[in-house]
């Protein structure tokens, strides 16, 4: 067993923290207030590399190693404190574009992914429904086969980059009678005869990061656009993808917990009150104390799960373990944070205001904490992991 980073691995997650301080950092605030999405942010941050990670260099990606990828997120998250940008470039490169690498056919990923690796075409997942959520298995979004095409419709609710995306991996079902066995999933562009665009979505937090309803009016989808096996879409698409949300994505979460730390250790030392440093207090320095052990212990839940999918192992506990773990005490950190910085935290002066905002989605978007602990639960007694 090695705990350490290669030399290799330490030179590119300080390269993407440079890029990251430099360019994501300045305007995040700003960015979050206007709930402002930055195409420019975005366009820099694919010339720098970080839109086709871990895709093969034959599809215009970088054939980064997933703890590589992850590593890119944590340093994007600890140079940048812009939970909104690593919310898109985590639904772009990881929700939206692995299930065209991992199940596209040789045409499809050679149509979409150098596209989403050069970060030209957006993309995201449409799985969420206004009355499926939690229960992913009872979308209601119908897809029907005809004359070369599936015709789907129904509405995607919540949805990551929806108002940029060109292209969506969309979960539709091809048979409504059987449940999570009659779902199928598929490719859509934009452009598509019958595909729209829905209504923007006003969120709390990860403000820079646009969310929207996806619908299907009839929608044209050609059945060279189906992904995967018809029928197997939840298990293929959804329940594979998911793991990676719950692994990769969760990469900025660690890095923002860090900078976060070291903010308030900063900040805890240089506000005084009783004629002293609130450093000195013992009261603060447990704050920090647990702040660090929730960071420590995320990251090696974190960096665990990366290694199980750079070894080809399906760890569905771990993945869920990783998710529930990390976004819980992300939340718990953020309002540590606060608390550190007394009223003033509580003030758009300082980052940490937005971080308890931004921490929210953690455990609720990808499977809310009381699903992730359904699924550790249920597999501790002999079940079936599900979403
Ligand atoms: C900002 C944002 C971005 C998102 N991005 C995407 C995206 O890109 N693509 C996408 O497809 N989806 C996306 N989602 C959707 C997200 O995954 C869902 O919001 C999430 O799965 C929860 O579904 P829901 O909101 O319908 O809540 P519900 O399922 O209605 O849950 C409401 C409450 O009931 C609890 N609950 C439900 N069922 C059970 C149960 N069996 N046992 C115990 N408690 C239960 C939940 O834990 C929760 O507390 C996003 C959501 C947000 C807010």
């Amino acid at each position: 067993m090695d705990f350490s980073l290669t030399e290799e691995q330490e030179l590119f997650k300080q390269s993407v923290i440079e890029f990251a301080t430099k360019e994501i950092r300045p305007g995040a605030a700003e960015r979050d207030e206007e709930a402002r999405f930055d195409r420019d942010l975005w366009d820099k941050a694919a010339e720098f590399g970080l839109m086709g990670l871990p895709y093969p260099e034959e599809y215009g990606g970088s054939g980064a190693s997933v703890m590589d990828t992850t590593l890119a997120g944590e340093a994007m998250g600890y140079g940048g404190c812009d939970a909104g940008f690593s919310l898109s470039w985590g639904a772009h490169v990881v929700i939206g574009g692995v299930p065209i690498w991992q199940l596209g056919t040789e045409e499809q990923k050679k149509k979409y992914l150098p596209k989403i690796a050069s970060g030209e075409w957006i993309s995201g997942l449409g799985l969420t429904e206004p009355e499926a959520g939690s229960d992913a298995a009872g979308i209601l979004t119908t897809a029907e086969k005809k004359d070369g095409y599936y015709v789907l419709n129904g509405t995607k609710t919540f949805i990551t980059n929806g108002p940029l995306g060109s292209v969506f991996v969309v979960l539709a079902k091809t048979d409504k009678e059987k449940g999570s066995a009659g779902i199928t999933g598929f490719i859509v562009e934009k452009d598509f005869p019958g595909f729209s665009v829905g209504k923007e979505i006003h969120k709390m937090g990860n403000r820079s990061s646009p969310t929207s309803e996806l619908v299907f009016d009839n929608c044209e989808v050609p059945a060279e656009n189906l992904l995967g096996e018809e029928n197997k879409g939840f298990m293929q698409v959804a329940l594979a993808t998911l793991e990676w949300e719950r692994s990769v994505m969760l990469g900025p979460a660690i890095g923002g917990m860090e900078i976060q730390l070291e903010e308030c250790i900063n900040y805890a030392k240089q506000r005084h009150q009783f004629g002293r440093p609130i450093a000195k207090f013992q009261a603060v320095q447990f704050m920090l104390a647990d702040m660090k052990m929730w960071l420590e212990t995320a990251r090696f839940v974190l960096y665990k799960v990366a290694w199980n999918k750079d070894q080809g192992i399906m760890d569905p506990l771990m993945a869920s373990l990783s998710k529930l773990y990390i976004t819980e005490v992300c939340c718990k950190a953020a309002r540590n944070a606060v608390q550190i910085h007394g009223g003033y935290g509580y003030t758009k002066e300082y980052d940490v205001e937005r971080s308890i905002r931004d921490a929210q989605l953690g455990v609720l978007g990808g499977g809310t904490s009381e699903i992730q602990r359904w699924i550790i639960g249920r597999l501790l007694v002999g079940g079936q992991s599900g979403l």
